[in-house]
């Protein structure tokens, strides 16, 4: 049994078996059972079965909040916003199956058509620190295209998708088409790597671990979609709205306690705005309410775990404060909102994602500087570029190298648009109409109208 805590006060609020090899294969067999029947399902079906599923989210989206909240210590305005994101992911993707429509391709002696086939048994590795949407990015495209699906929750935050699960068998999907297995990464996760039943894995987590699942599917030239990690830019030119990127630039980072992929964690500033910048920065984040996470004015609550929280000291300890926000004392683990001063592009809390509620701020001169100072990173997730100036807001755009990319603003996920990340930070898309084919394989067959 694995004990479940709340991050908020450190109790104990739950105690989750931990699946075993036996257990995991047994119900991978399960899956690899159900999909043929799955597959078969007429897609008005299938479509009016994930509607009911988003439907019954819908009718839960309180109590997976609650659960989050307690799990997870998420906030409870975000918590809400994460079940409503798998309802609306649901029912995205739930347009899908009759749509999944493939060509006709014009050859001389016959017709050529392309079918878009399931794949299998998908196996899901989601995270801590965005329990239920990453989860739900994974199934929902899945199932929609007729595969069936495995999902191993972080071992930290199992609850929401253990209740995912039991709201999908209330709306009605068969048995070994949605199963959820808490456990270990390196036993349930492994497993969806080596199991020649499982087709495609889909994980989402660190940079490391990411790239020894891509070389454990390379033995079985298995497909792997990969959600990694970040260290993103907000760069800020002299000529932005300097009080809207300096007001907003607080949630960009330290939004879910900074434990986001797609943090802005590194602030670019250009020099002639620097010192104005930091002015204007200091009170927001001052300002930026840590608190209880149930709270409803709460911005930001504690972090996942005590080794967490150590672990983001660790990367402050030695590091130039320019001024911290405020949080709880323990219990919990809590850690202030904190800005810092990057002396040089070498400072490991410049290099390194924290994934914690730190911020490093760094002064550019021109457009090439910034340009060359927000690539100078193994990632290459998201990031925010701030300037009135419509061409260079372009220019840049296309420069940096990131998956997704915001202009005066730090909006990134919505479920009908892409997501992903270049170089470190992943391989493939999730999200949008391009995620559903990455759940399938086009096939190609010819049909003779020779006599
Ligand atoms: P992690 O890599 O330690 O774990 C992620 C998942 O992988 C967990 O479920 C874990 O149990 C499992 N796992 C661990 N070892 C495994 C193995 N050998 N085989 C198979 N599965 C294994 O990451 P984490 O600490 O839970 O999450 C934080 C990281 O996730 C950060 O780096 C963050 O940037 C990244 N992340 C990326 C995105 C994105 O969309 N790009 C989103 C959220 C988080």
């Amino acid at each position: 049994m694995t004990e479940i805590h709340n991050p908020a006060t450190g109790d104990v609020v739950g105690e989750v078996a931990a699946t075993d090899l036996a257990a995991t294969d047994a119900a991978i067999g399960l899956a690899a059972a159900a999909f043929e029947a799955w597959r078969a399902v007429a897609p008005g079906d299938r479509a009016r079965l994930l509607r009911r599923f988003a439907a019954v989210v819908d009718a839960h989206l309180d109590e997976l909040a609650d659960l989050e909240v307690c799990n997870s210590g998420h906030t409870i305005g975000n918590a809400r916003w994460e079940a409503g994101n798998v309802r609306d992911v649901l029912d995205y993707y739930a347009g899908a199956p009759e749509r999944l429509t493939g060509r006709q391709i014009p050859v001389p002696g016959g017709v050529d058509v392309t079918f878009h086939e399931p794949l299998g048994v998908v196996g899901v590795i989601v995270p801590w620190n965005f329990p239920m949407p990453i989860a739900g990015w994974g199934f929902a495209p899945a199932l929609a295209a007729g595969n069936t699906v495995v999902l191993k929750p972080a071992e930290l935050t199992p609850l929401t998708a253990l209740r995912l699960a039991e709201l999908g068998r209330e709306a009605g999907l068969p048995d070994g088409v949605f199963t959820v297995l808490p456990g270990r990464g390196d036993v349930v996760g492994e497993r969806f790597v080596t199991s020649e039943a499982v087709r495609k894995v889909c994980f989402t987590g660190s940079t490391e671990v990411g790239a020894r699942i891509m070389a454990g599917c390379a033995a079985q030239v298995k497909r792997v979609t990969l959600e990694l990690g970040g260290k993103s830019a907000n760069i800020v030119f002299a000529d932005a709205d300097l009080a809207a990127a300096a007001a907003s630039a607080p949630s960009a980072v330290f939004d879910n306690a900074g434990q986001d992929c797609c943090a802005r964690s590194r602030i670019l500033v250009q020099r002639s705005a620097y010192d104005r910048f930091l002015e204007l920065l200091e009170p927001a984040v001052r300002g930026f309410r840590v608190a209880d996470p149930a709270d409803e004015a709460a911005e930001m609550g504690p972090l996942i775990s005590a080794a967490q929280r150590d672990r983001v000291a660790s990367y402050v300890a030695d590091a130039r404060v320019a001024y911290t926000g405020t949080c709880p004392d323990g219990p919990g683990f809590w850690y202030a909102p904190t800005v810092l001063l990057a002396d040089s592009t070498a400072d490991r809390h410049w290099r390194e994602e924290i994934f914690g509620p730190v911020v490093s701020v760094l002064p550019f001169d021109d457009e090439a500087e910034a340009v060359a100072l927000a690539n100078d990173t193994p990632y290459g997730l998201s990031g925010s570029i701030w300037t009135r100036d419509v061409g260079r807001a372009l220019r840049l755009a296309r420069a940096v190298d990131s998956g997704n990319l915001s202009v005066n603003s730090h909006s990134s996920v919505r479920y009908w648009t892409p997501f992903g990340g270049m170089k470190r930070s992943g391989l493939g898309r999730e999200l949008g109409p391009d995620a559903l084919h990455a759940f399938t394989d086009v096939k190609n067959v010819f049909i003779s109208t020779e006599e």
